[in-house]
């Protein structure tokens, strides 16, 4: 009973967050940066930052991530970061040649006004990027935002340093996946290969956060897309962006900056939205959807189908990203769950409009809110199911309900860097998992005479 403290009152509440539900912009930012392959991170603030960015992901990823620290002291952060990042931009080209360096602020030099733009020009006047390396920058202070606005702005710092418009154009379609699994890039690409589309995916963390053990360690990875591409995906001729909130803004960017058309679509997460996904690649690709594709939509909607008894009626609880919990209650709606309490950490206005299309207007829904008024909704309303990160395995404990791990950070499982939860197979792991959940916990209620073998 570790949150036993909770009370079931609500009160008003605008100045304090207990227990938030995000973590901070630069998280997000690296994230983003490691989907760039041989990029080095760069964290523009205090080691301890550094530190606590670089953990949040090994935890959650089980690999080492490697990111540079400016390294504030006292006298840089009074007078201001710049003699310190300069000196870390050359001996980090100097001892662990990257390609391209991700410098990301952070609250402390956020607040001291540190100009990313004129220092990193200061860096190149000064002959501290060598030829054909790169410097790319994304501001990232954390008294606003999440992890998920961090991540969008690395994204959409990307796209001002790579992509160029040489009036071109390729057949190929650049997909923005929006914040979401190595093992979820995958699949994306997968899809899109499938039915013959060439793609540039960027940001792409699969091969880098789950790789495999070769028993020899490699700073840079294989994965991450390459810069050529990067430089490419201004002729592509259009953009799919997975996710308005994380990718919306980077798509956009390349729109004004390359005159690349883009869409905006949810993540594809489930049957429906997966149908569109799917469905704007066979129109912009000018294809026919694949028979392989066809056949595993067939077997997700046929466990709808041969199980919807068990979902039926369920009520679910859902805590968050913004882009993952819309997609999610909208599949949850679907299969004939009753999604009752949604809460996001990032802040958004259309959020609340976003999740009652999604599933209905009788539903409890919170943007910019945190874990004790998720818990406070749920001994409101008790819900058969919670849905989030690892942090809301304490109200699971609590409350004595199932808790399906989603969503970032998990920090005391595995299996999410290397099985995808978008496209139709996605849709049918979540489906196992929702089901596995709501059958154990029926076996384990059950009396002695209901205790059943077939269900
Ligand atoms: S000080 Fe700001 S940037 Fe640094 S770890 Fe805390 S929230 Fe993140």
């Amino acid at each position: 009973m570790l949150l036993r403290h909770t009370p079931k009152e609500i009160k008003e509440r605008s100045a304090l967050t207990v227990n938030p539900a995000k973590t901070c912009q630069p998280v997000g930012a690296m994230y983003a940066a490691l989907g760039v392959h041989k990029c080095l991170p760069h964290s523009h603030g205090s080691q301890g930052c550094c530190a606590y960015h670089r953990s949040a992901l090994t935890r959650h990823y089980k690999e080492p991530v490697m990111a540079g620290t400016s390294s504030f002291t006292e006298g840089a952060s009074v007078f201001g970061g710049q003699a310190n990042l300069l000196e870390a931009i050359n001996n980090i080209f100097t001892i662990y040649n990257p390609d391209v360096i991700a410098v990301h602020t952070t609250c402390l030099s956020e607040t001291i006004g540190d100009d990313l733009t004129q220092i990193t020009n200061k860096a190149k006047e000064e002959g501290k990027v060598p030829d054909g390396k790169y410097v790319i920058k994304a501001n990232t202070p954390s008294y606003v935002g999440s992890h998920v606005t961090g991540f969008a702005n690395m994204v959409k710092g990307i796209v001002d340093a790579f992509p160029v418009n040489t009036g071109h154009k390729t057949n190929t379609i650049n997909i923005i996946p929006g914040y979401v699994e190595p093992s979820d890039m995958s699949e994306i690409k997968r899809i899109a290969s499938e039915m013959g589309i060439k793609t540039i995916v960027f940001p792409d963390t699969s091969n880098v956060l789950n790789g495999p053990q070769t028993g020899k360690y490699d700073m840079y990875p294989s994965g991450g897309t390459k810069i050529p591409d990067l430089i490419k995906a201004g002729d592509s001729k259009a953009t799919i962006a997975l996710g308005p909130i994380a990718s919306g803004p980077a798509a956009k960017a390349l729109d004004t900056k390359c005159k690349v058309p883009c869409e905006i679509l949810k993540l594809p997460i489930g049957i429906k939205a997966t149908d569109e996904f799917v469905d704007r690649l066979r129109i912009l690709g000018g294809v026919s959807v694949s028979e392989e594709i066809k056949t595993e939509r067939g077997q997700a909607v046929d466990v709808i189908t041969d199980m919807q008894q068990y979902f039926a009626g369920k009520k679910a609880a859902l805590i968050g990203d913004p882009d993952q919990m819309v997609s999610l209650a909208g599949f949850l709606t679907d299969i004939g769950m009753k999604v009752r309490h949604v809460v996001t950490g990032t802040s958004g206005k259309k959020f609340e409009k976003r999740i009652r299309e999604a599933a209905g207007e009788d539903v409890n829904v919170k943007e910019g809110g945190d874990y004790f008024y998720f818990h406070q909704l749920i001994k409101n309303e008790k819900v058969d199911l919670i849905l989030g990160n690892s942090y809301s395995k304490y109200i699971s404990r609590d409350e004595d309900i199932p808790l399906i791990r989603f969503g970032f950070p998990i920090y005391d499982r595995v299996g999410h860097q290397y099985n995808p939860c978008v496209g139709y197979r996605g849709a049918m792991r979540l489906l196992e998992n929702i089901l596995n959940a709501l059958l154990d916990r029926q076996d384990r209620d059950a009396l002695e005479e209901k205790f059943e073998l077939v269900m």
